[in-house]
């Protein structure tokens, strides 16, 4: 039995049954990277012996008779943007190179209080800043399917790790894309939850109003599992809402049937890669089979949603980062002539070109004189797409149409060009702007091989819903891994 290609909720069941000691999972967990990580390029830092220290209390505690958590010796791989306290926390950026924080984020202490395993922080684009994970400051991450091709990102990393079973679980962090684009590319489930839903507390931030945490996992009903112990009221992030976690592994058991889905004529439009497109539909078509009855919607304002994102992303990034000084923590370059020198020298060698590029875009549309054509706009902008998802819920209880316009591009294939790579956001950036619940689920694969995603949108909080047609589309995809 191999251990890692279990789904999350079957091996937490072993664990907690002692059929499979947490011991065995973790070298299990262990042995799998060491043979894929060197090809893949997904952690950048592992935790060996704390892990194993870890399974064996996990297996302790069994041996005294105490239940064990949800999430029993279940391997997740963490992002490299929440903090770890006292591990190496870099968010693939040269600024934290070797920063070890003092504290864990909430939903990693989460996760250890569920007595799931951490073996490891994965690779991300810098500050989460990119869709492919090649502007990492470490070495880009590649996709397990294909390892020419990128894994989507920011959090390709994490979905990588999990496409190659290297973890059955992972977290990300998803501010316009960044969970569920690279579940796509990777074949994997991605849940960005309600803004609001999981605490950002420990998270470094890239843009505060739509930074979420969510999982990753090999099928739709572990990846309830994680959320619903990642999620729930944080007193520490003053954004997290007083609301308990949904029963979404329950949710995943209630079928579609009955239930009505928007297809939004914007997302099938130009730029759609017609296999993405043939994928997409045969699912839509099965779900229909499946009792959904399929409603045409319209979201009119999506084409304003990418040039809305990096106005409101970037200006949000420029305030985030300016923490980043070399004074108080992360890299700092001396000597230095004066604070301000030493300001400008850390920062232009901490600093990839990517984030350069994304601080002096923020500064400008926050800059008087452009902060009500730019900024305030774009505000405007982020309350009609909105309103443009409410009109469409008055006759839908779910969107879906395909996550991204294409399969995994080529390593390269974008880097030079930051306006087509902004692009691969195209139908992630509005439920993100619109604080959404939203989910990528594998659906058919494209001829050669290669992953396509399926996204489902569902109202504020509705992640019921989501959960449940998700695991319909499932259903009729059975998770693959990749093989390598
Ligand atoms: N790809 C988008 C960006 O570069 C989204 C990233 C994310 O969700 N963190 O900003």
């Amino acid at each position: 039995m191999n251990l890692l290609e279990l789904p999350v909720t079957t091996l937490a069941h072993l664990v907690q049954r002692g059929e499979v000691k947490a011991i065995e999972v973790a070298e299990a967990c262990f042995a799998r990277i060491d043979v894929t990580n060197d090809r893949v390029g997904a952690f950048l830092a592992l935790s060996r012996e704390e892990t194993s220290l870890q399974a064996k209390s996990i297996d302790e505690k069994r041996a005294r008779g105490e239940a064990l958590g949800a999430l029993a010796g279940v391997p997740v791989a963490l992002k490299d943007s929440l903090v770890t306290r006292a591990t190496v926390t870099t968010a693939g950026s040269k600024m934290l190179a070797g920063y070890v924080p003092p504290y864990d984020a909430t939903v990693v202490a989460r996760l250890r209080a569920a007595d799931a395993l951490l073996p490891g922080k994965t690779n991300m684009d810098e500050f989460a800043m990119g869709s492919s994970t090649e502007t990492s400051a470490f070495g880009p991450c590649r996709n397990p399917w294909d390892l020419s091709r990128a894994p989507g990102g920011s959090s390709g990393g994490s979905a990588a790790a999990v496409a190659a079973r290297m973890t059955p679980a992972a977290l990300g962090s998803d501010t316009g894309g960044s969970i569920r684009q690279p579940a796509a590319f990777t074949g994997s489930v991605g849940v960005k939850p309600t803004y609001g839903r999981v605490s950002r507390f420990g998270l470094i931030a890239f843009a505060s109003s739509l930074d979420q945490v969510g999982p990753f996992a090999s099928d739709v009903r572990g990846a309830a599992r994680v959320l619903e112990v990642i999620a729930g009221r944080d007193g520490r992030d003053a954004t997290s809402l007083d609301i308990a976690p949904g029963r979404w592994e329950r949710d995943c058991d209630r079928g579609a049937s009955g239930l009505r889905i928007g297809v939004p004529e914007e997302y099938f439009a130009e730029g759609l890669d017609a296999e993405v497109e043939a994928s997409v539909r045969q699912s839509i078509d099965q779900l229909q089979a499946d009792g959904c009855v399929v409603v045409p919607v319209t979201l009119p304002h999506t084409r304003h949603a990418i040039a809305t994102y990096y106005v409101l992303a970037t200006a949000e990034a420029s305030s985030n980062l300016a923490r980043f000084d070399g004074v108080r923590f992360g890299a700092r370059v001396e000597p230095s002539r004066d604070l301000r020198d030493l300001y400008g020298a850390t920062r232009d060698h901490g600093f990839g070109a990517e984030v350069k590029r994304r601080i002096l875009l923020g500064t400008f549309v926050l800059s008087a004189g452009h902060y009500e054509a730019y900024y305030l706009k774009a505000q405007k902008v982020r309350t009609l797409i909105a309103r443009d998802f409410a009109e469409a819920f008055e006759r839908c209880d779910a969107i879906v149409c395909p996550t991204a316009p294409t399969p995994a591009f080529l390593l390269g294939d974008k880097t030079g060009d930051p306006l087509s790579m902004y692009l691969s956001d195209v139908y992630t950036l509005p439920a993100s702007l619109a604080g959404l619940p939203a989910m990528s689920v594998p659906c058919a694969p494209a001829k050669s091989g290669l992953p396509v995603g399926l996204q489902i949108v569902s109202r504020p909080l509705d992640e019921a819903t989501m959960f449940a047609l998700g695991a319909a589309v499932e259903r009729h995809h059975a998770p693959r891994a990749a093989a390598l």
